[in-house]
Parts: structure tokens; C-alpha cells; sequence
């Protein structure tokens, strides 16, 4: 993975994270606000409704009295008369309903727990009522005010049942019954919220079947609130105990807020259950979610096209810079390669050129090592893959100062090699830049004779130091022959130089020829050559010498008439340098000049 996309999944995975711990916390926090919020009108609707169910009942406490003094009320009241009482208060009752459009009930009760009348139904009279209302019960036995809901003939209402005294003696109660309509309208005045109100099927009056007909589990609610219809549903799905709940319908939201209502015992008798619309006062989760993934997707487009931006100049840059160095490295004709140590790892076109591969792989599929192709000379002055217990690469760095060659053959042509190599080492990696200069030209001239092909004088003289060194080190033997043309003055002033040349250059040719590969010939100056015979006794050079001298004499110099030569033999004698061992041997040559040509001394 390149360098510009690590960055870019980095910063994909900060912003993505950040992200989500920053939605997470705000919709954390938002539900505990709404929590909060719901928590605390959860309390105003149960204070609302307190404050109704105590204004309720001083209100009716005072309609109470005053409708008691209304005239012929008392009287008729006492003695049980309805159609007098009926008259007596409908004027009164007809005042109370303009007040409260709720109030559906207005009843008088007989200490017996008989009815007296219903105002609002007042055909049915005399009936046993106590028997079926445990609140009229309750009044006739304790003589104190009794307030809440109970199903009756004229349905379930909340009820406000006042005794009535006449001059300490009670003489019965008077009833009034709000329905539930009554609190929707007070919560809604007190506290703004929507509100309705359910009743325990349990405490259905007789009226209720037809008005209640849709509800939540036990609790029924008013067919007029039908709209309200789907929310409730929605809210009591998997929310048994009726919990107090947010929820988002049809792009609103609603807090829901139950407040159930107790009597005296604890049963339930209904409850109310509060809507506050709060569409736009707190983000609903998938909007909030939505916002986010928006922001998040911004961010990464804007930083994922900033990297893009600025690391697509870097890395043009650098691009850039590699195919300079590239370029430079191709255009060398040295051969350069950048190494571990065993394995190669970088290598420039010269490379490939010399050694007719296309790719690196393919190279280090065949070799292990560039250093495979190392051949050893007759001396050792060409570097090996491991020298004195050290790795080439490391030798070459150790000793840096000497010229290392190196000697290598492909196909048919082998070539010589000047090598440097420099260490470099980044991030705990070591790397060795090696340079193979070609000198095989410079070789050549620097250690062969030009017209006869056979090695120099200066390459004879290093020759013959390590064949001395050899022999003296490992009790070995050595012997040379020092070979000059007879009267070859007169060959040039006879043919001239030309055909002189000619001349040396067979001679040269015809003296390789008659000689082991291990034996080194070397021009030695002019028309002289000399010739190293290693592990060679006097008596075997001396046999190789007179084989020579025969061999030229009988050669045909054509146009030249007739060639000799002289050699002079000498061995090697322990301790001997190379000096002593050569002026030895131009002795015998002189001798053998001396001693009439064409002949060997030793
Ligand atoms: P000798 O050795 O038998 O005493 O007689 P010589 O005529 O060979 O005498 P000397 O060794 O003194 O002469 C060598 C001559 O070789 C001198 C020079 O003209 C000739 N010579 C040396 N180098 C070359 C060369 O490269 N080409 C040609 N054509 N002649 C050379
Ligand atoms: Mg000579
Ligand atoms: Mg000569």
C-alpha cells in the first residue's frame, strides 16, 4: 500500500470514528434530555391534575351551598320530593351547565342510598344506587366529601359528592359529575398539552360501552378522540406497563406522559395520558444520524481530496526524482548494482545489457549472487566472493584504498572489471552500492605486447614476482628461457621494418604454440622474448628450449630466407629474486650469442 492511501485510510478512520463518538454522545445526550423533559412534565401533569381535582371540588363545594339555599330546594330535598326539587333546581342546573359544558351529572341521594333525583335524567328516581356506587356507600357512612371517577347510569365521570346537613342531621348528598372531556380541557388551560383521558373498563358505567369503544390494554378512550387514535396505538406497542415514551410519527414528535388515577383504595380507575407535540424542540436519532453521516461524508471528501492534493505533488516530486536517479544510473556504462550483501536489489541497464537479462527476478532466479560469475586468475589479483573470511561486499569496503578487479566470462567473452562499492545504511538496512568500471581494453594495453599479442614485459615482471613468491612459499621449482633473434639487424636492413615486424609477430606465434598454458610467454623487448615455465626443472626447460630453437630454425619466415635464435636457460635457485634469477639468464643468452647463435645455454 502505497504511503498517499495509508494516509488517506488514517484519516477516513479518525474522522469516522470521531464521528461516531460525537453522534453517539450527542444522541446520548439528547435522550437524556428528552428523558428529562418527559420526567418533568410527567410532574406537571400529575400537579395539573391535582390542582383541578382540589379547584373541582371547591368549586362544586361552593355551588354545593348555594345551590342548597336556592329556594324550595332544602325542603323539597327533605321530603323527598322530586318533581318539586326537580323544579326547584333546574334553573340552577341549567346555570351550571352554561358554566361548565362538562358537568353531565347533578344528582341528590337519600341517606338510604336511594335516589332522590337526576337532574339530568330526571325520569329515573327512587332507585337503590348506593348499592351499585361504592362512593355513595362511602358518603352515607362517613358524612364527608367524596371525589373521583365512577361509571353510573350517565356513564363514568368524576364525580364531587357533598353531604348535605340540615341543622347537623344529615339528610343526604348532592352529586355532581364532570366527564373527562372536563381535564382535557383544565390540562390543556393549565399546562398547554394535549391530554386525554382513558377509564378502567372495570369501572365502565352503564352509558360507556357506546363512547368508549377503542383503548389501550384496559384503559378505554372516547370515540371523539379518534385522530389521537394511531399515537396511542404507537405508544402502547411493547410498552406493557405504560411507560412514559418519545415518539416520531409522520415527521412529528410527541412526548407521552401517563398519569394514572387512583381512588381511595388504590385501584386504578383510569388514567390521563398527556401529548406534548415537540416536533422541532429536540432532533429525532435518524435525522441527527443523518446530519452526521452528511458532515462525515464532507470531511472525508474534503480531506481525502487534500491528501490526494498535496501528496499528489509529493509523490510527483519524488516520482520525478527517482527517474532522474534512474536515468543516471542507465546512462552509466559502468555496471551498477545495489546488494544486501548476497542478494541483489537494484541493478542498472548496463547490467541487464551485460548480462542479457530483462529483469532482475529472472537473474536471481539462475544466480544467487552477482558474485557467481568471479573467475580467478593466474595471480590472485582478482576479487573472489569470499576473501580472507569476508563477504566481497564487506572487503571492498574494508579496503577500500586498493583497486580490486574482477574477472568475469559470459558467453564467450570474459572481461575485467575495476569494482568499488559504498556502504550505506537507512532504517536499520545495510545496502551496498557496488560499480563495475569495464577495463578490459585498458587491461589488455596496460599488460599485452600490441604487435605480437603475447603478454608485456610489465605484465611478466608481476608474473614472474608471484611465481617466485609461490615457489618460495610452497617449496616449488620454476625455470625461464630468454629467447633473441640472430642477426635480425640484417633481417630489418634486408626486408625492412615492415617485414621485420611480420617476423616477430610469427615468431611470437610459433613460440605460444610450442609452450604448456600454464607457461607464460612475454615479449621481452625488441626482438627478444622470455618465456616462465612454472614447476620446471633445468632439465625439462633445457629440453623445451632445443625444441623451441628447432622448431624456428626450421620455420618458414617467408619472404625472410632463414630465422634462428638464441636462448639462454636458467632454474630457479632458492632464495633467488627476480632480478638475480633475470641477469642469470641473460648471461647464458649472451653466451650462447657468443658461442656461435642458433643455439641453448644454461
Ligand atoms: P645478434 O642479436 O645476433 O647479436 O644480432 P642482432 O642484429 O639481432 O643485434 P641486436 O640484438 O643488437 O639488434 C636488434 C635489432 O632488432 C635492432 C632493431 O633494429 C631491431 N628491432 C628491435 N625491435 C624491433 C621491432 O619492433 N621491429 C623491427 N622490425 N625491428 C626491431
Ligand atoms: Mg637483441
Ligand atoms: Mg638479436
Amino acid at each position: 500500500m502505497n504511503l498517499k492511501l495509508r494516509a488517506q485510510l488514517i484519516i477516513a478512520f479518525i474522522v469516522i470514528v470521531t464521528s461516531a463518538a460525537l453522534t453517539f454522545y450527542h444522541i446520548s445526550q439528547e435522550r437524556r434530555y428528552i428523558k428529562e423533559r418527559t420526567e418533568r412534565s410527567s410532574e406537571n401533569i400529575k400537579l395539573a391534575f391535582d390542582t383541578i381535582v382540589a379547584d373541582t371540588e371547591q368549586l362544586y363545594r361552593f355551588r354545593t351551598r348555594v345551590t342548597m339555599e336556592t329556594e324550595g330546594v332544602m325542603d323539597a330535598m327533605k321530603r323527598r320530593d322530586s318533581d318539586a326539587l326537580y323544579r326547584a333546581v333546574l334553573p340552577r342546573y341549567n346555570a351550571l351547565h352554561e358554566e361548565n359544558h362538562h358537568l353531565i351529572i347533578m344528582q341528590f341521594h337519600a341517606p338510604d342510598g336511594r335516589s332522590i333525583l337526576r337532574v339530568h335524567l330526571k325520569e329515573k328516581f327512587g332507585d337503590d344506587i348506593a348499592a351499585k356506587r361504592p362512593m355513595l356507600r362511602e358518603i352515607h357512612s362517613e358524612h364527608k366529601m367524596v371525589t373521583g371517577f365512577e361509571g353510573g347510569l350517565g356513564g363514568i365521570a368524576f364525580r364531587v359528592i357533598m353531604p348535605i346537613f340540615d341543622h347537623g342531621e344529615y339528610i343526604g348528598a348532592l352529586e355532581y359529575g364532570v366527564d373527562s372531556g372536563y381535564f382535557v380541557d383544565r390540562i390543556k388551560h393549565l399546562t398547554g398539552s394535549d391530554s386525554m383521558v382513558l377509564i378502567h373498563k372495570d369501572w365502565f358505567g352503564a352509558a360507556d360501552k357506546k363512547k368508549y369503544t377503542d383503548g389501550i390494554g384496559q384503559y378505554y378512550f372516547s370515540n371523539v378522540l379518534n385522530e389521537r387514535k394511531e399515537l396511542i396505538s404507537r405508544y402502547a406497542f411493547k410498552n406493557p406497563s405504560l411507560e412514559p415514551r418519545h415518539i416520531d410519527l409522520e415527521g412529528n414528535s410527541y412526548e407521552i406522559n401517563p398519569l394514572f388515577l387512583k381512588d381511595a383504595k388504590n385501584r386504578n380507575l383510569g388514567m390521563i395520558i398527556a401529548i406534548d407535540d415537540v416536533t422541532g424542540v429536540s432532533q429525532n436519532t435518524a435525522d441527527t444520524i443523518i446530519d452526521s453521516l452528511t458532515v462525515t461524508a464532507i470531511m472525508l471528501i474534503v480531506l481525502w481530496g487534500l491528501i490526494e492534493y498535496t501528496f499528489g505533488g509529493l509523490i510527483k516530486k519524488v516520482n520525478l526524482q527517482e527517474r532522474y536517479i534512474k536515468t543516471i544510473l542507465d546512462s552509466q556504462k559502468n555496471i551498477v548494482v545495489v546488494t544486501d550483501g548476497k542478494a541483489l536489489i537494484f541493478a542498472n541497464q548496463a547490467f541487464y545489457d551485460y548480462f542479457g537479462y530483462h529483469s532482475l527476478d529472472k537473474f536471481r532466479d539462475d544466480h544467487s549472487c552477482i558474485c557467481d560469475f568471479f573467475e580467478s586468475g593466474e595471480s590472485d589479483e582478482y576479487l573472489q566472493p569470499k576473501i580472507d573470511g569476508l563477504l566481497w561486499t564487506d572487503y571492498l569496503i574494508q579496503y577500500d584504498m586498493k583497486e580490486q578487479k574482477v574477472k568475469m566470462t559470459v558467453g564467450e567473452k570474459t572481461s575485467i572489471f575495476t569494482v568499488h562499492a559504498k556502504r550505506m545504511e537507512y532504517a536499520g538496512e545495510i545496502r551496498h552500492v557496488v560499480v563495475f568500471t569495464d577495463i578490459t581494453k585498458l587491461n589488455q594495453l596496460a599488460t599485452q605486447d600490441v604487435l605480437t599479442q603475447v603478454a608485456n614485459r610489465f605484465q611478466f615482471d608481476n608474473v614472474l614476482e608471484h611465481s617466485i613468491s609461490l615457489a618460495q612459499r610452497y617449496g616449488r621449482t620454476l625455470s625461464i628461457l630468454l629467447i633473441d633473434i640472430d642477426f635480425f639487424k640484417e633481417v630489418n636492413d634486408t626486408y625492412g621494418h615492415l617485414i621485420g615486424d611480420d617476423v616477430l609477430k610469427k615468431l611470437a606465434h610459433t613460440l605460444n604454440e610450442g609452450i604448456r598454458k600454464s607457461d607464460v610467454i612475454a615479449r621481452w623487448g625488441g626482438e627478444e622474448f622470455v618465456i616462465l615455465l612454472p614447476d620446471s626443472e633445468l632439465s625439462s626447460a633445457l629440453k623445451l628450449a632445443e625444441t623451441l630453437r628447432a622448431k624456428v630454425a626450421e620455420t618458414d619466415f617467408e619472404p625472410v630466407v632463414k630465422i634462428t635464435c638464441s636462448i639462454g636457460v636458467a632454474r630457479w635457485n632458492e632464495g633467488e629474486n627476480s632480478d638475480q634469477l633475470l641477469k642469470r639468464v641473460d648471461e647464458k643468452l649472451y653466451t650462447a650469442k657468443e658461442n656461435g647463435r642458433n643455439r641453448v645455454v644454461s
